[in-house]
């Protein structure tokens, strides 16, 4: 991993966030053994998102670069939504990202020793079982300004306890008739100190590794301290609305014989506009068909990444540029983009590809002639070589660098105007073909002496691109736009009553199916990325590979043409 590090990663003096700074502290203070040992702790019911990914380069990064070690251990402690596709998914993503765990966890391992433990609580006076309904708890726990109640069944004997508890486990009683409570504190100001729940009744759910095993579970503040501490986790990370239970993460620890006792320490998280990142509202993107999946292009997840042509490193360097702090912030679309598009300009081969082609006959160019014009395949990096571009007497142009009634400082193609063809001649448009109104193709004729050199005399300063007719091949074009029209589509009109939905941006995918690409590009790998000049940046498609035409996704326009609607040009 360590060679494959971005800049912004791998450079030595760049300031050291928070949390590495505590680290670096418990570090040199000999605390924790002298180790660092983090885990990230996804529940599988969904796919990965970039909030994810701040999250594992956080805690992947900490763990390489203090030699520590950091886990993956799966929350699957809420067995209705939870899923193997899930639990694969997030496997993969994470190897993606360019992380590998010292160890792999579930939650659910844990079951048998997190009955133990609240056996112990119970035996120790400090669990109960409650018979109170879902609707009970709520009314007895009071409100942020007024304490709780204590429930009728909080004194109940250590014995009786036991053996309810023993009882639920064993499945004699309904869904909501009891519940496992911690007797913590019905008037502590921290609502979650109110004897929260540990463990719940659930009948007749399929748990993706234990089965029908359990119809108890326990609930996420209960196994998660527990599942850190029997891991030796020495620093706990997690997004800041945990820190109101942090209090009670500790009391779990504090009253149980356990030898770990890990720090928890929350960070704010990641908000990225245009979009939204919680598991709930991708699900709902996901299973109402507004997307294609959950690797949809326009999807915030590591698949819809990595198929819209993120790369890990882009992914990775975008995680180090935000940093990681304590305040609520919102991220710019553009932060991310510019990410990738730093990356793929530096690195990213140059091809030729017309999007939306007009045909162009060369009336002067022989009919059968055929000439291999060489191109650069990066012209600032010449190291990538160069390659052969067919030129013939029919090309394909972009048909918006034709104009019949051109405005004025239009520098392209016009009646009887002059152009220069990338890599190749200038042409000069002699007629202008026209069917019911439509210019369907331009006659032009070439001048032979203007190849890699000036016209005499004359001054052409239009640039375009081209693919030859005859050579090209028909590729399918997707143009990706932001897939919310709402910079915050999760509260952007709660007031009347609308949702997230109601912002989808209707244009976030426009399908080209006549484009033409030069040869050079039909050849391209899965996930192969260029950049289309003029264009944009383009990547093949990982997923329609088999598809007889190529399909290329637009990862990023040229320049940060959104800022600017008006001046776009497609
Ligand atoms: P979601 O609401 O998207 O389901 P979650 O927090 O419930 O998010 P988990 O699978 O429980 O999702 O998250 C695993 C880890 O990733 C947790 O430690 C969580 O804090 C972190 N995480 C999730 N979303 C973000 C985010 N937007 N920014 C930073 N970290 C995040
Ligand atoms: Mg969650």
């Amino acid at each position: 991993m360590s060679d494959d590090r971005t800049l912004e990663e791998a450079s030595a003096d760049r300031p050291k966030n928070f949390i590495r700074q505590i680290i670096e502290a418990d570090l040199a203070a000999g605390h924790k053994n002298g180790k660092v040992a983090t885990r990230f702790p996804p529940e599988p019911n969904g796919y990965l998102h970039i909030g994810h990914a701040k999250s594992i380069c956080l805690n992947f990064g900490v763990a390489r670069d203090y030699h520590g070690t950091c886990n993956l251990r799966f929350d699957d402690t809420n067995p209705s939504k939870e899923d193997q596709e899930f639990v694969d998914a997030i496997r993969r993503d994470v190897r993606w990202i360019g992380f590998d765990w010292s160890a792999l966890h579930f939650a659910s391992d844990y079951f048998e020793k997190l009955y133990d433990y609240a056996v112990e609580l119970i035996r120790g006076g400090k669990a109960f079982v409650c018979d109170l309904s879902a609707d009970e708890v709520r009314e007895y726990r009071g409100t942020l300004t007024e304490p709780g109640r204590n429930s009728p069944w909080r004194e109940r004997s250590v014995e009786e306890n036991l053996d309810l508890f023993a009882r639920m486990r064993a499945g004699e009683f309904i869904d909501g008739a009891c519940t496992l409570r911690a007797k913590i504190d019905m008037a502590s100001p921290n609502i979650n100190l109110r004897d929260p729940a540990l463990y719940r009744i659930r009948h007749g759910v399929h748990h993706h590794r234990t089965g029908t095993a359990w119809v108890i579970y326990p609930t996420y503040d209960y196994t998660h301290p527990i599942s850190d501490a029997l891991e030796g986790i020495t620093h706990s990370l997690c997004t800041l609305e945990f820190e109101a239970h942090r209090p009670l993460y500790d009391w779990v620890l504090d009253n149980i014989t356990i030898a770990c006792h890990p720090q928890q320490i929350e960070f704010s998280r990641l908000n990225l506009q245009y979009t939204v990142m919680s598991k709930r509202r991708l699900t709902r993107l996901v299973d109402e068909g507004l997307v294609e999946g959950w690797d949809d292009p326009r999807m915030p997840t590591i698949a819809g990444l990595r198929r819209r042509g993120y790369t890990p490193a882009s992914i990775r360097e975008f995680c180090a540029r935000i940093g990681v702090t304590k305040a609520e912030n919102l991220v710019e679309m553009e932060l991310l983009e510019s990410c990738i598009r730093e990356e793929l300009n530096a690195s990213a081969p140059r091809r030729m590809a017309v999007l939306h082609p007009l045909r162009v006959v060369i009336e002067n160019y022989p009919q059968e002639q055929v000439e291999m014009l060489e191109a650069a395949n990066h012209p600032q990096d010449l190291a990538q070589g160069t390659r052969q571009l067919p030129f013939a007497r029919e090309i394909y142009i972009e048909a918006g660098d034709f104009m019949e009634q051109p405005p004025k400082g239009f520098k392209r193609l016009v009646p009887g105007g002059e152009v220069r063809l990338r890599y190749g001649y200038v042409i000069r448009c002699d007629e202008v073909i026209k069917e019911h109104g439509e210019v369907i193709e331009l006659r032009c004729s070439y001048d032979p002496a203007t190849l890699g050199a000036d016209p005499l005399g004359r001054k052409v300063k239009g640039v375009i691109h081209w693919v030859s007719a005859r050579h090209g091949v028909a590729a399918e074009v997707r143009l990706y736009d932001r897939l919310f029209t709402h910079p915050l589509p999760d509260t952007a009109g709660r007031d009347e009553g609308k949702d997230f939905t109601d912002f989808i941006n209707p244009d976030s995918l426009r399908t080209l199916t006549r484009s033409i690409i030069e040869p050079a590009l039909a050849q391209a790998g899965a996930g192969e990325s260029f950049q289309f000049e003029r264009e944009g940046y383009f990547v093949r498609d990982e997923t329609l590979l088999a598809l007889p035409r190529p399909i290329f996704n637009r990862v990023v326009t040229l320049r940060d043409t959104w800022a600017k609607v008006a001046g776009r040009r497609e």
